[in-house]
């Protein structure tokens, strides 16, 4: 079974995104536990926890299928030292806020050079910084997300992903989410029935089939290997709704949170019922 539903608010408190996810008619659901812009937030408090749980449990949503993202602000593989650290605390925030929510996992982008320093080292560090996050916290895997590689960011090709599990300590609290958007601007032709089979193969080669953990499952508005990163609603985009339609046929992604980060909210109800027709 497929599990579907976008990235929605958490306005006013965590405790209506649940809601917010049953109202477009969702299984699953991303949200921030604080604010994405900003580097503080005052901690979660119980009342908010409580009604957080109660609302997940009232509209039958698992922390299976729950998709916390972190902070645009954080990069983990920050070449200057009091940056780092402060990405860093600021991650572990995170995770324990996941872990008071009763989250499984924590998606977020592995980070950019800034060309400082070499790729490679950029690598070493998100590593580190994982295993930090990981050796303070219990429960909560850390599910790094594929890159379009705008920029300075790393993480667009699977070896970048590879190399960084590799030297991540705890391989049971670690994962990886796919997004589609990302993988085609990446260079990774999903597009054709050809190209679908054998990224997921490379995928499957390269970091192994059994981190997947997640999806977000995005159209695009931007050429195959483009490199930059711009969502569209599905459908709408360069990917084309036949690729939708194999990808709701395909076995390997259900029980995973699959999350839509689409463009237009309006859309959000449409894009589940069509995505889950397509399931049948
Ligand atoms: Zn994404
Ligand atoms: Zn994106």
């Amino acid at each position: 079974m497929k599990y579907i539903g976008p990235h929605v608010s958490a306005t006013g408190g965590v405790e209506n995104a649940p809601l917010n996810a049953a109202s477009v008619g969702a299984t699953a659901f991303a949200l921030f536990t604080k604010n994405q812009r900003q580097w503080f937030s005052a901690p979660l408090t119980d009342k908010s926890i409580n009604a957080f749980k109660a609302n997940c449990a009232q509209v039958g949503i698992t922390a299976d299928h729950i998709l916390p993202h972190d902070s645009y602000l954080i990069n983990l593989g920050q070449p200057e030292a009091e940056a780092l650290e402060k990405s860093r605390n600021s991650f572990l925030d995170e995770m324990q806020r996941c872990e008071q929510l009763g989250l499984t996992m924590l998606n977020f982008h592995p980070g950019s050079h800034l060309k400082l320093i070499t790729l490679e080292q950029c690598l070493d560090r998100i590593a580190e910084s994982i295993n930090i996050a990981l050796d303070k916290t219990r429960g909560v895997t850390a599910v790094i997300e594929n890159t379009a590689g705008q920029g300075t960011n790393v993480g667009f090709s699977f070896q970048h992903i590879a190399h960084i599990i590799g030297k991540v300590e705890d391989k049971t609290r670690v994962g990886v989410c796919i997004d589609t958007c990302h993988t085609y601007s990446a260079g990774y032709d999903i597009k054709t029935e050809e190209g679908y089979a054998q990224t997921f193969k490379e995928f499957d080669e390269t970091i192994g089939a059994h981190y997947l953990r997640a999806i977000h499952l995005n159209d695009t508005k931007k050429a195959f290997a483009s490199r930059v990163d711009r969502h569209d609603s599905i459908g709408k985009g360069l990917l084309g709704i036949d690729f939708f339609k194999r990808f709701m046929q395909d076995p390997r992604f259900d029980n995973m949170p699959i999350i839509l980060e689409t463009p237009d909210e309006k859309l959000w109800t449409m894009e589940i019922s069509m995505l889950q027709d397509f399931a049948k």
